[in-house]
């Protein structure tokens, strides 16, 4: 029995609720009225099946919140109107002026701008930064006053991997809490909270939303009482509920997540493995080869590998963006997730300084691959003719 593809498919589904409609209605609505005032008032907006406004809660997202709570083993989930949303409300519910963080420094760039441009001067806050590859940093890091320890793995540009349970154990003995973006991996090949990770984030415009048709992100964790406090006073507060449609769309894209993620996995399997066999490429990273560095923490944590990866060629960083102009199935943009591939050269135009900071000397002819839904042999096909007129 595979928990997993009965919690994407069927998890939350209530037919009799529906005329026995297999597709959930979409509760359009931003109000609930009661028959009694006795009933409102013993309204708890933490209760699942009682609803009283759509900034608390709304009844089509909360399909998603009981799959995405079953995924990932938590007690509950709570779905904003977007990744970034998600991730300030997490920081904010575990942070307090002058807090201290210790935090990735190849994280997401839009948290790290978070953390160095609004909680570091607005909220007197502190941030160590680390690479995560080296257990005693965040040992060494931690302070009377640290509240967080922010991980993302496996991360972004080169796709480092953190020992998860290692780093969840410190931050226990230490009283810290721990957050982890898991939005490489989805809940189905790597399962945070139970190696220890109190806070479990995706975002949900990438591969849970899958179409690239929304903007939405979530937070998951084993701990009611903090979840309480995220929901009934951070995205409450800051008013970042998804949308109803929003919502709907997130539950129409989950029942197929595992067959496209495998259909990603198997693709870029063979994509990896031609490029790394490629006379004119250097290096590649991507978790699913035996040639990644970190391969052991992998196969100890994570149970798949998805459609990203990214590249060097043996040649300056000008031929990088030659390379992504001559591909024509990968188109050129951020983002992944969703069914068409691309490509970036995303630290093309960073400076000298951001490029020591993320300790990539190499960085500007990094090329970010998404490995989408066009094909195998397609795929391999244009990027060879796009290496072969280098
Ligand atoms: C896109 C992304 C986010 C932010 O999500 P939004 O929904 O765009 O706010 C966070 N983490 C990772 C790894 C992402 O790729």
């Amino acid at each position: 029995m595979n928990d997993d593809l009965l919690a994407l498919t069927h998890t939350g589904d209530d037919y009799d609720k529906y005329f026995g409609a297999v597709v959930p209605p979409v509760f359009m609505n931003s109000l609930h009225i009661f028959k009694t005032f006795e009933q409102f008032a013993d309204t708890d907006p933490f209760d699942e099946d009682k609803f009283v406004y759509g900034r608390v809660a709304n009844p089509t997202v909360v399909i998603a919140e009981k799959k995405i709570a079953q995924l990932e083993n938590g007690a509950r989930a709570a779905i904003f109107s977007s990744g970034m949303a998600a991730a300030a409300s997490a920081i904010m519910a575990t942070c307090k002026s002058g807090s201290h963080i210790i935090c990735l420094r190849n994280i997401y760039q839009p948290v790290r701008r978070f953390l160095s441009t609004f909680c570091i001067p607005k909220l007197s806050m502190s941030v160590t930064w680390v690479s995560g590859q080296d257990l005693s940093e965040f040992e060494h890091a931690i302070r009377p006053e640290t509240s967080l320890i922010i991980l993302e793995s496996p991360a972004t540009f080169i796709f480092t991997v953190t020992d998860i349970r290692a780093v969840a154990d410190i931050a226990k003995k230490h009283g810290v809490r721990t957050y982890i973006d898991n939005s490489y991996c989805t809940p189905l090949f790597q399962k945070p909270l139970d190696l220890g990770v109190d806070i479990s984030m995706h975002t949900m415009s990438k591969y849970l939303g899958g179409h690239s048709d929304i903007i939405g992100g979530v937070l998951v964790s084993k701990d009611d009482t903090l979840m309480r406090s995220i929901m009934s006073e951070m995205r409450e507060w800051f008013g970042g509920i998804i949308g109803p449609m929003e919502g709907w769309l997130v539950t129409r894209s989950l029942r197929t997540l595992a067959v496209r993620l495998k259909q990603h996995q198997e693709t870029a399997m063979e994509v990896a493995a031609f490029l790394e066999r490629h006379p004119k490429v250097r290096r590649v990273n991507y978790t699913g080869l035996g040639s990644h560095p970190q391969a052991d923490i992998i196969a100890k944590q994570q149970t798949g590998h998805t459609g990203l990866m990214s590249f060097l060629l043996d040649a300056p960083p000008e031929a990088a963006v030659k390379l992504i102009n001559e591909l024509k199935l990968f188109g050129i943009g951020v983002s992944w997730g969703g069914f068409e591939s691309l490509a970036l050269t995303p630290l093309y135009t960073a400076s000298d300084e951001e490029l020591a900071f993320l300790s990539l000397p190499d960085g500007r002819g990094l090329i970010r691959l998404y490995c989408g839904l066009e094909g195998t042999g397609n795929l391999i096909e244009d990027l060879e003719q796009a290496l072969n007129r280098l």
